[in-house]
């Protein structure tokens, strides 16, 4: 590439686009077509930077699909143009957009990165500059091949590139908010930019792009407590038109064996709604059948979530039920892993 690379930023909301007003000490918007004013530090960077922002940024309290929807036009309208995304959300429901936009975008080339921040650009002792700098310095990096070092949606934050779809947020206040630990950085900051390569994601050769915005969002997530009452069990299995649930079991994909527990679970299979299970934990996997407490939902064929998050099973379920697969095709892609989420 002879030229420098050309990156989109979008911001949706969130406090990175904040700057405090030091005479009332209230958060405002930071206006993002002066971006070089306030960061000069861009102008050093080998790129060139356009900005869009949405009308009335978010919260990412307030993030839905609608808005995952109109993140995916914002870069399927500029994908031709540019060589590289960098989107600003809040990070409190960053790991679920990330996740989503990675079923959302198949066969990507150009990198999507997620940033946000936990203090605002504004302030003194921010960590949005290092956040925002090192992220558009990696949508940019390119290969000795001249191709771009990032073909996948993934999440940086506090020194660390993670794919977005394997990260959870695990602090609300420490610069280190996100971790991923079934998956190690796909790239890390120090005094150099150490990319991971034999952990990135790759799109099929020859490929075009495609861009997915059906999603079906009637499903839930259960999460099991000790104590559950069969009541609630029961109150979310039987929610009109639930079309799949993400069950968050304990440890390995363990569950009750009480048969109220699993006489619910099999109703709900029988009347066609796709029930993942998915661990509790941060890290590791659903082994279904290694104990006693996880063989009669194995029996029963419930879909095995393996090592995915939360985050990205919930993705993954609308992003499937949007597809209007078969029962039998439904369990089978989604215990394939489609974009690296799951092993
Ligand atoms: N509440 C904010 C949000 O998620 C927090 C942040 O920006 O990190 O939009």
């Amino acid at each position: 590439m002879t030229s420098k690379p050309k990156i989109l930023l979008i911001y949706t909301g969130g406090t990175i686009g904040m700057v405090k007003d030091y005479k009332t000490n209230a958060l405002k918007a930071f206006d993002f077509n002066h971006l070089h004013a306030q960061i000069p530090e861009l102008n050093l960077l080998h790129c060139q930077i356009e900005t869009l922002s949405f009308k009335e940024p978010i919260d990412s309290s307030n993030m839905n699909i609608d808005n995952w929807v109109k993140i995916v036009n914002c870069i399927e309208e500029n994908y031709e143009d540019h060589d590289g995304f960098v989107i600003l959300t809040g990070s409190d429901t960053m790991a679920y957009t990330a996740s989503a936009l990675s079923f959302m975008i198949e066969n990507l080339n150009k990198p999507v990165i997620f940033t946000g921040s936990q203090l605002p650009i504004g302030d003194l002792r921010t960590d949005a500059k290092e956040n925002l700098i090192t992220a558009i310095q990696i949508a940019s990096a390119r290969t000795d091949k001249d191709e771009p070092e990032i073909t996948e949606v993934s999440l940086y934050f506090e020194y660390k590139l993670y794919r977005a779809n394997r990260t959870t947020k695990v602090n609300a206040e420490q610069f280190e908010a996100f971790n991923s630990l079934n998956y190690p950085p796909i790239a890390e900051s120090g005094v150099h930019l150490k990319f991971n390569r034999a952990f990135l994601f790759r799109p099929t050769p020859n490929e075009p792009v495609k861009f997915h915005k059906e999603l079906d969002n009637r499903i839930a997530v259960l999460k099991l407590f000790p104590g559950i009452t069969k009541e609630v069990v029961e109150a979310i299995l039987t929610i009109k038109d639930l079309q799949g649930v993400v069950l968050e079991t304990y440890g390995s994909g363990n569950a009750p064996t009480e048969p109220w527990f699993l006489d619910l679970l099999k109703k709900a299979l029988d009347k066609g709604i796709h029930i993942a299970d998915v661990t509790q934990c941060i890290g590791g996997s659903v082994i279904l059948g290694q104990y006693e407490t996880s063989v009669a939902m194995q029996n029963m064929g419930l879909i095995n979530g393996k090592d995915i998050t939360t985050e990205s099973a919930l993705a993954k379920m609308m992003y499937l039920l949007g597809k209007k697969l078969d029962k039998k095709r439904f369990k089978s892609v989604f215990e394939t892993s489609l974009r690296g989420e799951l092993q």
